[in-house]
């Protein structure tokens, strides 16, 4: 068979960064958040984590 491209989708772990759900800036460098499915990314840094 052949390979089929899988989604990567990161698991939350215990050295997932939380914030608050009233946070709407990257904790790191103040960038803009974007929030998908649960799963909060920075748009200016590879800062990722989940709203608690
Ligand atoms: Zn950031």
């Amino acid at each position: 068979m052949s390979a089929t491209p899988t989604l990567e989708r990161p698991e939350p772990t215990a050295e997932t960064d939380t914030l608050p759900t009233t946070a709407d800036a990257c904790p790191t460098c103040d960038g803009a958040l974007v929030d998908g499915q649960g799963l909060v990314a920075c748009t200016d840094c590879d800062w990722t984590g989940l709203y608690e």
